[in-house]
């Protein structure tokens, strides 16, 4: 069975202040019944790594350089990640695909990296308004997944995010039936792969304009074990009611 994750992914957005959200939420969750998950940028990860301690909140990066270490101006590490508290890396996003040219063999040697320095990956796959439009959506996803995940991954070093690039920061969702879709594609996929225990076993997360609103329609969907959320993880009450509702689900 796959974990329940909310995952909440603050992009270039956090100062010290916004530390106050995460005391909150700990003071509100201080025993989840789900997998909770803060990736702030790199420059909190330490801070709210240190703050959260071993409390019920789990941090992570946004990104990694896919080597161990060198002259990479301004890249972060795995090991590095894994360093300032962190225990899984966001890859393969589309902002990143979009703005630095990522791509699948890129996020896939990026995903090797990560999980052999012990993180947890959570690869993002999803297509773009005209892929859809033309169609393309299973096929895009497929080959995402296919070439954007290494062999040999498990259930406890991969968590994989659907993330229809037109739902990003938009307020639009797919229908139920396209989540359905593309989900179930996904479950099949990896399992195809991967066989039956490990492709089980991957968390499937929903990413797009999710808010307190419409989580709980969203968490009811079989092949959905949680979400990617950008904006509205960035408030203690927006994300806790996310969180209710993946518990509830
Ligand atoms: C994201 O950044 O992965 C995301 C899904 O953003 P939002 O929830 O703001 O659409």
């Amino acid at each position: 069975m796959a974990q329940k994750l909310a995952a909440g992914n603050w992009k270039m957005n956090g100062t010290e202040a916004s530390l106050a959200e995460i005391d909150a939420m700990i003071a509100a969750y201080p025993e989840p019944g789900c997998g909770v998950l803060i990736c702030p940028p790199a420059t909190l990860l330490e801070r709210m790594s240190r703050r959260i301690g071993r409390g019920p909140i789990a941090t992570g990066a946004q990104d990694c350089h896919m080597n161990a270490k060198g002259a990479h101006t301004g890249d972060i590490s795995a090991e590095m990640i894994r360093d300032a508290g962190g225990a899984y890396v966001i890859l393969g996003h589309s902002e990143r695909r979009t703005d630095h040219g990522e791509t699948n063999e890129i996020v896939n040697a990026k995903t090797q990296a990560a999980i052999g320095a012990g993180l947890v990956a959570v690869v993002c796959v999803g297509e773009t308004l005209d892929e859809r439009d033309a169609g393309e959506t299973l096929d895009l996803v497929g080959s995402q997944l296919a070439g954007s995940i290494p062999d040999g991954v498990t259930g406890d070093n991969l968590v994989v995010a659907y993330e229809p690039v037109w739902a990003i920061g938009t307020g639009r969702i797919p229908t139920m039936e396209q989540i359905i879709e593309v989900h179930d594609f996904m479950r099949a996929r990896l399992v195809e792969r991967f066989g039956a225990e490990t492709g089980n076993a991957v968390s499937l997360l929903y990413g797009g304009s999710v808010k307190p609103s419409n989580a709980a329609e969203i968490f009811a969907v079989e092949n959905v074990d949680g979400a990617l959320v950008g904006g509205a993880s960035l408030k203690a009450a927006d994300f806790g009611a996310i969180i209710d509702a993946l518990q509830n689900s």
